[in-house]
């Protein structure tokens, strides 16, 4: 019996209600997927059809709401230093939270943001952790779930204690959580590779951040070596992390019952990879 939900972040080309069947169709038991183009400001809002559609097609697929993690649009920084930006992006979220909303999903991942190298870190945290606070007021259901980085430029979010300030501010802890990436753990500067270092990153998240919030996960190898901060994934056990670390990861009861989702390079290999992560279980 396994309590690990792996997949991965399948495309929803064509309509929303093909990424369940993608998932399943590469023996998913979780997946991501954006609801909107990801490279575009406007969409076009989810109808009663589409919607039933995911849902009938989710229902389908035997995955549950809450192994999806749907990924917002790379266009949106929450902590732009220009206000007026701020604000395209904060109502591009909004949108974002409630599409999720309306297909049923209960969290939605993002990256934190970038300072530009215009404001402080600090600065930049609290530009964020309004836009969250100001979205959390308009919606419900639905957990914002934020993503490490890698810190390539001037993204913030790759230290876990940029993910602990941000929460900090959060006036609702009930419907905030992290997503953890491990490629971007990686290049970040927390070592996994070993049992030791892999016990130390994760002491080290559970007393800045804590397990509690911890609501996902990115599965991915990295082609970057640690610290680099540069953010190129690579397919499991090709890159610098090798196969070992998704071992621990798969019998880690800390991360059961949560979408363990790849977004790895190669993805006419997801299926071995999913099945790889499952062998891996003892
Ligand atoms: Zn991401
Ligand atoms: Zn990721």
């Amino acid at each position: 019996m396994s309590n690990k939900y792996v997949g991965a972040h399948v495309s929803a080309s064509g309509g929303v209600f093909n990424a369940p069947l993608n998932a399943m169709a590469i023996g998913a038991k979780a997946f991501a997927l954006f609801t909107k183009n990801q490279k575009q400001w406007a969409a076009k809002p989810l109808d009663d059809e589409t919607i039933g559609l995911f849902k009938d097609n989710l229902a389908k697929s035997g995955i549950l709401p809450k192994h999806v993690l749907p990924h917002d649009s790379y266009l949106i920084n929450l902590g732009h230093p220009e206000e007026d930006k701020r604000q395209k992006s904060l109502e591009a979220f909004i949108d974002e939270t409630r599409r999720c909303m309306q297909l049923g999903l209960d969290r939605l991942n993002f990256h934190p943001g970038s300072h530009l190298k215009q404001i402080s870190e600090e600065e930049c945290i609290e530009r964020i952790a309004s836009s969250m606070n100001e979205t959390l007021s308009v919606t419900n259901g639905v957990t914002l779930v934020i993503e490490n980085t890698a810190g390539q430029g001037s993204n913030l979010g790759w230290r876990f204690e940029h993910l602990s300030a941000i929460i900090e501010r959060i006036e609702d802890k009930s419907r905030v959580g992290v997503c953890i990436d491990t490629c971007h753990m990686f290049t970040a500067g927390y070592d996994i590779r070993t049992r030791a270092a892999y016990d130390a990153t994760w002491k080290e998240f559970d007393t800045i951040v804590g397990f509690k919030y911890l609501k996902g996960m990115h599965i991915n190898d990295s082609k970057p070596d640690l610290g680099s901060h540069v953010d190129r994934h690579d397919s499991i056990g090709k890159g610098k992390i090798g196969v070992e670390p998704f071992g621990f990861i798969m019998n880690d009861p800390r991360m059961d019952d949560i979408p363990l989702v790849l977004e790895t390079i190669d993805e006419t290999i997801w299926a071995q990879e999913i099945a790889l992560l499952y062998s891996l279980q003892r």
